[in-house]
This record gives structure tokens, C-alpha cells and sequence, in this order.
């Protein structure tokens, strides 16, 4: 049994002081707040048999939506004018240099740097399945398997959402990088998709393998309802694009006569366990149709401003009944702290107005929103029975001295940088001592990948 004393932490939807956690087999079993005063001891000085903890510590982050070898492409789009579609050719020159070993070394590298900024799930929006003529490896799941494994090393929860992308464009076959994305049928899809299931551990494990619909442009119309079926019949979490861009909704409209969200409401992929990603441009009848399913719509705001995507109706979403979880999707930039207050600060922008999202519910959406939305209901609160997360985040930084112990401060002032101390199912997998390490790590893994032929 493990026991830290937390000299703030974030329970039950408020900052207590004076926390007592106990923690065995990686779950709480035991949470008291205000059981001592009068103790003088900093970090790793112990109070009884507990390891003192300074700082503010809340439930582990987690990062809804993660295309790791995106990270390669950081500070290299930025000289060039252009939109989404040509930062697209940059990443799909990215994708066709991978191979399992290279993705393995990226995505190791990049799920370290996530839990530095106090991440502890991460949803892995993956489809770079085959090589890149598009011939599957000797192990169809080499890719996958890599990712896991990535996962597993670093220390991080994963729900692996193997995504199904078939087209180029509403029906069109794929060409050049897409190659390598596509399993030709959505049956093809679904047989490779269950052959990964066993990749999974037992109830309790740290991976989940879930399901991702790319986006209406990838599946055609006819097959969506295949991925939807496999996810629902497993259980298991299906992710989906959702209008990030004007021109994939004029398509959609001018391929089917309804907008995505119609269509894949058509095909039974809106459900609770859905999760739509971006949802950024939507009609008022979307918004109305997403809530009604209980589809959360996972917001990715540094990835959208950098894209120049537009700002998405999270208020309204969640008004209508769609829940908010976060993603840093392109890894322009990783860090929750900026995604959370990055919603609240859009919509200021969006209505020239304050007070949209509390920090309450921002906390709420980057934790228990965001862990249920990869299939980990059992993780994102410091509460009895939930999985031992905790992130202790700095109040004595240049970013939140003087700022407060408070759920406002962690939100509105405090960074990834800020983050002390990460503990992943009661296993200590982070301090800053660590730093050095990860940053070699990721210039080792992004320079291989950018040099290769
Ligand atoms: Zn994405």
C-alpha cells in the first residue's frame, strides 16, 4: 500500500486541504480530507507513514485525441501561408516514413512529454495501418501493436481507436500516403480491428481498444453503420472527425442531401459511447441531434486555432446534452491546461462575453468527461474505488505563485510546465527530473523521422 499526504487536492468538485489518500492494486481505497494540521514538511518529507506532497494535486488529464506522429510536424508548418489541406500534404509526407519501429520511438517519446503536462489516458486516433503501397505488415496490427507498446513503456493509459479509412473523398479511392491507411472495406476494417482485441489485458488493464469512424469523407455512406455496429457490440468507445471544415460539410451535402451529423445519426453512430471530435461547424438541428444521442463532442482548440478551423458551439453542445472532453490532436501544442481554458476563451471571443464554462466544469471535461469518453469510467476523480491518478500541480511557479489553491487557478493560470509530480494507476511515472530525458527522447524520434528518405 502506498499513502501520500496532499496538502491540497482537488475532491469531489472542490480544493480541500489536508488529504489523506491511500492507495493498493492502483486503485484509492482510502480519501479523507482535513485529517491533520500543524505538519511543516515540504515534498518527500513523510507525515506518519504518508510522503508529503506539496502543491495542488487533481485527478490525471486526459487527452481525448491524439494523432502521435503528428508531433513530428511541430515548428515545421508554420512559414507557409495555406489551410488545412495543404498542412495536410506536410503530414501525409510525415506518415509515409513510418514504420513500426520509428512509430514505436515517436510515439514513446511524445507520450512522455504528455505525461509531464499531467496527462494519464490518452485516446489514439490511429490509421497508419499498412506500409505505405498500402500491403499490410507481416503482422497486420505491427502499427497498433507499436503503439501499445509506446503506451505501456511510458507509462501511460491508452485506448487504441483503430480508425477505418477507406476513401479519398466520399467513395473516391484512396491515393499516394492514404495508402497506407486503408483496409479496402469496412469488413476488412472490422476482421483487423478484431484481431487487435487481444492486445488488450484484462478488466483493470490499461488499454482499451476502441473503435474511429475517420471522418464521412473516409467511410462511404453505406459502411458507416459496419464500424458503429462493431463498437456497439463490444462496448467499446467509437470516436469520429465532425465537421472540422465548411468544405467537408458542403460535400457531405452535396454527396447524401444531409449534413454529417444527419448521416451518421442515420447510421447509428451517435450514441453515448461516441465521442465527435471538432464539431466545430454544425447546424442548430446537428447540435440539437448530437445532444439528444449523448455524443460528447471532444473540442481540440490549439489544433483548430492553428489549423485556422473556426470555433465550435461547445456551450450550446453542452447545453443540448453533449458532454465536453479535450484533445491536443496535432500536438501543435500539448498541454490540457491550455485546452481546457481555451474553450471559455473562444467563446469570450466568439460572443464578446465572460463566463461561458466554470473552471469547474472545464476540470470536469479534461478528467471524468474525458477518461469515460476512452472507456476508463473508473478513472478521473480522487475518490474511493477510481483508479490512483494524481497530478500535482505547482502554486509556487513564476505562472500561479500568488494565484491560489484554487480550481481557477489550475485552469486560468497554471501550464503543462507546472506539473510536479504524476502518478499513474499508484505508480510515480513522472518529476521534473525526467525532463532531460523526454526532450533528448523527442529530438532523437522527430529527427529520424524528418531525415528519413
Ligand atoms: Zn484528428
Amino acid at each position: 500500500m502506498t499513502s501520500y499526504f496532499l496538502r491540497h487536492a482537488y475532491v469531489d468538485g472542490a480544493v480541500r486541504d489536508d488529504v489523506s489518500v491511500e492507495i493498493a492494486d492502483g486503485r484509492f481505497t482510502t480519501v479523507e480530507a482535513g485529517v491533520s494540521t500543524g505538519w511543516t514538511g515540504g515534498t518527500g518529507s513523510t507525515h506518519g507513514a504518508a510522503e508529503v506532497v506539496e502543491g495542488l494535486t487533481i485527478p490525471g488529464l486526459a487527452n481525448c485525441h491524439s494523432h502521435a506522429f503528428h508531433r513530428a510536424l511541430r515548428g515545421h508548418t508554420q512559414r507557409e501561408r495555406g489551410s488545412f489541406w495543404t498542412w495536410r500534404e506536410q503530414m501525409y509526407a510525415v506518415a509515409e516514413r513510418l514504420d513500426p519501429d520509428s512509430y514505436y520511438a515517436l510515439a514513446l517519446a511524445t507520450y512522455r512529454e504528455m505525461l509531464a503536462t499531467g496527462i494519464t489516458a490518452v485516446g489514439e486516433f490511429h490509421y497508419l495501418h499498412h506500409q505505405p503501397d498500402g500491403t499490410p505488415y507481416d503482422d497486420p496490427n505491427a502499427m497498433g501493436h507499436a503503439l501499445i507498446r509506446a503506451a505501456r513503456d511510458a507509462g501511460i493509459r491508452i485506448a487504441l481507436l483503430d480508425t477505418c479509412y477507406l476513401s479519398s473523398g466520399f467513395g473516391a479511392p484512396v491515393t499516394g500516403a492514404q495508402l497506407c491507411y486503408s483496409d479496402v472495406t469496412a469488413e476488412r476494417w472490422a476482421a483487423r480491428a478484431q484481431q487487435l482485441c487481444g492486445a488488450a489485458g484484462d478488466d483493470g488493464d490499461d488499454v482499451v481498444i476502441g473503435a474511429a469512424i475517420h471522418s464521412v469523407r473516409a467511410v462511404p455512406g453505406d459502411q458507416l453503420a459496419t464500424v458503429a455496429r462493431w463498437a456497439s457490440e463490444r462496448g467499446a468507445p467509437l470516436h469520429v472527425h465532425l465537421s472540422e471544415q465548411v468544405a467537408e460539410n458542403d460535400a457531405c451535402l452535396e454527396a447524401y442531401g444531409v449534413t454529417p451529423t444527419a448521416l451518421l445519426d442515420e447510421a447509428g453512430a451517435l450514441t453515448p459511447g461516441t465521442s465527435a471530435v471538432h464539431a466545430t461547424h454544425l447546424r442548430p438541428e446537428d447540435v440539437e441531434t448530437l445532444g439528444r444521442t449523448g455524443t460528447r463532442a471532444c473540442f481540440c482548440p490549439t489544433t483548430e486555432r492553428d489549423l485556422g478551423d473556426g470555433i465550435g458551439p461547445s456551450r450550446a453542445l453542452h447545453d443540448a446534452g453533449s458532454p465536453l472532453t479535450l484533445g491536443s490532436d496535432s500536438h501543435a501544442v500539448i498541454d490540457l491546461f491550455e485546452e481546457m481554458r481555451a474553450v471559455e476563451l473562444d467563446e469570450r471571443l466568439a460572443t464578446r462575453q465572460r463566463g461561458h464554462w466554470s473552471a469547474a466544469e472545464l476540470l470536469d471535461a479534461a478528467t471524468v468527461q474525458g477518461h469515460a469518453s476512452l472507456g476508463f469510467p473508473d478513472a478521473g476523480r480522487i475518490a474511493v474505488g477510481q483508479r490512483a491518478d494524481l497530478v500535482t500541480v505547482a502554486l509556487d511557479s513564476v505562472r500561479t505563485a500568488g494565484a491560489g489553491a484554487s480550481a481557477e487557478a489550475v485552469v486560468f493560470a497554471a501550464g503543462g510546465a507546472d506539473v510536479r509530480r504524476v502518478v499513474v494507476g499508484g505508480r510515480l511515472v513522472f518529476t521534473p527530473d525526467d525532463l532531460p530525458g523526454i526532450a533528448a527522447e523527442l529530438d532523437a524520434a522527430v529527427g529520424a523521422v524528418r531525415m528519413a528518405p
